[in-house]
């Protein structure tokens, strides 16, 4: 069963301390403000996905900066997950991990459900303990959390960097493991079996966003060859009938400790060089592309229009912006569509920083 949090308290003073002096500070890149003083487009493993999913959605969300007010519940539960990994890996209690996790549920906005809101708080903490639970004499220690990057783009022929374009991320953490080798953490909530073998971590040996990752943290100096993949499964059970939000929370933890391996699953996913190398090639002709773009727009009366949609069951039907983009509704950044804002930074998520 996984223990009470006092239980808890004492496999934290077992575990190793966190390595000192580790600041990861952010790469600036030279060539920044060099031409006429426009700051390069960073290029996160974010936005690339998105423009590769549809260059339609990426002008809305990373040219425009249009993102929705209120966060779809995925996103949201996401986020709270990962802000209580933040927490306990700067030291913070079990308890004061969890409080801090769901501290945004505390007040049950007027569009939501209050049962459902309840149950997406349960879920949120019983995650959360279950993997401090599972994880607790891991022997991991933190060099570095939430640390974010940005390195130069260069040609892959010619070594040149590009004036336009950076990659940009952020690392969950960095980490040192139990054999002394340093590693990327990458937490990720899924939606589908994780099960070993399975077709989820066949894509992490292709996954972009892992070299991205490999290629920020050797950037800043540190010698990472691997990441370590930590994957938390949603659950799949629901409320039942006449059951109260916390006692759904106690039956989810209590399917945890039956089944852990279940909710979560720890990995390694190596790098090899030509892996990068190839990435890197991958990634100019990207850069490549979107200057195309770029330079279309810039003769359109529509710029828009140069960004060319991607129409498709698996495109559309869980696009955020499908409700004008396919009825042809032109957006005005001056007054965005109800329920959506213009952000001021495309990338909020790299403004923030961690511990260490
Ligand atoms: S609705 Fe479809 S075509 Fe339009 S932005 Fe979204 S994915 Fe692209």
């Amino acid at each position: 069963m996984i223990p009470a949090p006092d239980a808890q308290l004492a496999a934290d003073a077992a575990s190793p301390p966190a390595v000192a002096g580790s600041a990861v500070a952010t790469v600036s890149v030279p060539a920044r403000g060099a031409s006429g003083g426009v700051a390069p487009t960073r290029l996160t493993a974010t936005s690339l996905s998105s423009l590769r999913r549809c260059a339609r959605l990426f002008f809305y969300r990373y040219v425009l900066g249009l993102s929705r007010i209120r966060k779809a519940t995925p996103l949201r539960m996401g986020s709270a997950i990962h802000k209580g990994h933040e927490l306990r890996n700067c030291g913070a209690s079990q308890d004061e991990a969890v409080a801090g996790a769901t501290a945004d549920y505390v007040v049950c906005p007027d569009w939501a459900d209050p049962v459902e809101w309840a149950v997406e708080r349960e879920t949120v903490a019983a995650l959360l303990v279950g993997h401090f639970w599972r994880y607790s004499q891991d022997n991991i220690a933190f060099w570095a959390i939430e640390k974010s990057f940005e390195i130069p783009l260069a040609n892959p022929d010619t070594g040149a960097v590009s004036r336009r374009f950076v990659l940009a991320g952020k690392f969950d953490g960095l980490v040192q493991l139990a054999d002394g080798r340093v590693a990327v953490m990458e937490y990720k909530n899924v939606g589908e079996d994780i099960a070993p073998g399975g077709e989820y971590w066949l894509r992490t040996r292709a996954d972009g966003q892992i070299n991205q990752y490999v290629l920020g943290a050797r950037a800043v100096g540190h010698d990472v060859s691997t990441v370590l993949y930590d994957a938390t499964r949603k659950p799949t059970i629901r409320l039942r009938q006449n059951e109260t939000p916390e006692q759904f929370g106690e039956r989810l933890l209590a399917d945890i400790s039956e089944r852990p391996d279940h909710y979560y699953q720890r990995r390694e996913v190596p790098r090899l060089e030509d892996d990068l190398t190839q990435f890197q090639a991958e990634l100019w002709q990207q850069a490549q592309h979107l200057l195309e773009i770029r330079r279309r727009a810039e003769r359109l009366a529509d710029p828009a229009c140069a960004y060319v949609r991607n129409v498709g069951r698996l495109t559309c039907g869980s696009c955020e912006f499908a409700a004008f983009c396919l009825n042809g509704i032109r957006v005005d950044r001056t007054c965005p569509p109800s329920g959506f804002e213009i952000l001021a930074d495309p990338h909020p998520e790299l403004a923030t920083e961690g511990g260490a």
